[in-house]
């Protein structure tokens, strides 16, 4: 994950976006604890719809192949449910031919990016709502650049992929594409105005 300079208030806000307040649980379901997403419900028909946005000129250009899976079991953080997250699809040392294997075998090919969506959030959401999803977790994938800002490939010149931290850029493009649609979102707002007058009225660092 790539550094961040973002203030500890903003962090909190910005994961906001992929989180929602817990409420009671799902009965428990017979199935796997990972499915592969059915084709009637399948996110990556929206994330090929996104993926023609400037946002994401990138990852379009680069060819990133993005697969998805559906979480059986809540995953929570700080008292919140998350809704997705966004991986890199590697393991550390000699596990990695096996895992990459595995891949395969489930996806056809080894995807350079792996997003995993919370089921149940999946099938009670509206359209728009798993559209921000979507929109949120394509935020965390990004064609890596290296210290002077170029754009890295490697040996045979494919891309070289990474994740990104929520940061403040990501942030503003969800509410520049979508607006401030929930109430988190709309205290994040704000927030950021609130300390923007702030640091005006004192001039100080932030
Ligand atoms: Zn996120």
């Amino acid at each position: 994950m790539s550094e961040s300079t973002t203030p500890e208030y903003l962090t909190r806000a910005l994961n906001m976006l992929e989180t929602f307040p817990v409420q009671e649980p799902e009965p428990a379901e017979d199935d796997g604890a990972y499915v592969l997403p059915p084709p009637a419900v399948h996110p990556a028909k929206i994330a090929d719809e996104l993926l023609k946005l400037p946002e994401f000129g990138d990852l379009a250009t680069g060819g990133a192949c993005i697969e998805w899976l559906f979480k059986r079991d809540e995953k929570r953080k700080g008292g919140r449910q998350v809704l997705g997250t966004a991986h890199l699809p590697k393991v550390q040392g000699d596990l990695n031919p096996c895992f990459v294997w595995m891949l395969e075998r489930l996806f056809g090919r080894p995807p350079d990016f792996l997003i995993i969506l919370d089921k149940t959030f999946w099938y009670q959401a509206t359209p728009k709502l798993r559209e921000i999803l979507v929109f949120h977790e394509l935020s965390h994938c990004i064609h890596k650049t290296n210290r002077s800002g170029e754009p890295m490939y490697d040996l045979e010149e494919r891309p070289v992929w990474g994740l990104r931290a929520h940061d403040v850029e990501e942030f503003t493009a969800v509410v520049r594409r979508y607006g401030a649609w929930n109430d988190d979102i709309k205290s994040f707002c704000a927030a950021i105005i609130a300390h923007a007058e702030e640091t005006q009225v004192s001039s100080g660092a932030s």
